[in-house]
């Protein structure tokens, strides 16, 4: 920079350009100008997201906000009409492989029989290659996992069997098997047990512990200040992004839900 010379806004946008460039590469998940339609009004709508590394984010907003909309397409599983991502600064496609999904337990249908440790044994598909034979090595992971959720019990259960909690905890230790650096879960609480809610809560701190990314969509208001470090408020388009503290306030809460949320409520949720 030249002393005595003022910046053109040529520069000053060239360093803002800069600047958000360098905050992508370092976070585990950045997505710039978004925009998925599955018909004619989007879905999510021109956003933008910064996620920290080594912290726990929230995707909160009203039901059909675009949260499950905005994972499934930082993953590929939805084509965006514009916008892209990348996975700690490189595109997806080189860094799957640093990447647990843990969907809405709804979308998933456990009606054909399988055991509970071959879904764990799923996470390591990449070690096992397509036809790969489990090798005791293997399942003494897969085992481990299902130990560190409480279901190493139910291991030669069917999946299908199991209550709703137990196989959100399943999901959750196959997520673990995978030995991610993010790990993205629609919805984990929903429809559990509180049991189940406190295990889930307790891996998920451990793995932040352990210097990992965690994002998760969360639909329990309630739960936000005592569970995580960030929140990211959508609907359809970004309200609000940033530390708990700053981004979870009764005014951001009032724009990503309207009138949906009685202005009581508001003080109460966010100890404000
Ligand atoms: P959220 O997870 O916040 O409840 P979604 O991302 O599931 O919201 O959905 C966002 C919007 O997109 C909603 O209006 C929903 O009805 C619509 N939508 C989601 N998935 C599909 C789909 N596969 N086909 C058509 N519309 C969809
Ligand atoms: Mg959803």
């Amino acid at each position: 920079m030249t002393v005595g010379l003022a910046k053109s806004d040529r520069d000053v946008s060239r360093e803002m350009l800069q600047g958000q460039e360098a905050l992508a590469a370092q976070s585990p998940l950045a997505i710039r100008g978004l925009t998925v339609s599955y018909g004619e009004k989007p879905a999510v709508f021109s956003v933008d997201m910064t996620v920290e590394p080594g912290q726990m984010t929230a995707i909160i907003g009203p039901n059909g906000a675009g949260k499950s909309t905005l994972l499934k397409a930082a993953l590929g599983i939805v084509a965006p009409v514009s916008g892209r991502g990348t996975i700690f600064g490189r595109p997806l496609a080189e860094q799957r492989a640093r990447i647990a999904y843990v969907p809405q337990r709804a979308s998933v249908d456990w009606d054909f029989p399988t055991r509970v440790i071959d879904v764990v044994l799923m996470g390591l598909y990449r070690e096992l290659g397509l036809l790969g034979r489990t090798k005791a090595s293997h399942r003494a992971k897969a085992l481990s996992c299902l130990e560190r959720v409480g279901m190493a019990d139910f291991a030669s259960r069917q999946i299908g069997q199991l209550s709703g909690g137990q196989q959100q905890r399943v999901f959750l230790a196959r997520a673990l098997a995978q030995e991610a650096d993010l790990y993205l879960l629609d919805e984990p609480f929903a429809g559990v047990d509180a049991a189940t809610e406190k295990a889930i809560i307790s891996v998920l701190k451990s793995l932040r512990e352990a210097g990992k990314t965690v994002v998760v969509v969360h639909h329990d208001l309630a739960t936000v200040v005592d569970y995580f470090d960030n929140v990211f408020l959508i609907n359809t388009r970004r309200v609000a992004e940033g530390p708990v503290a700053q981004a979870f306030t009764e005014a951001t809460l009032q724009a990503a839900y309207g009138g949906r949320l009685a202005t009581t409520q508001l003080d109460h949720l966010t100890q404000g």
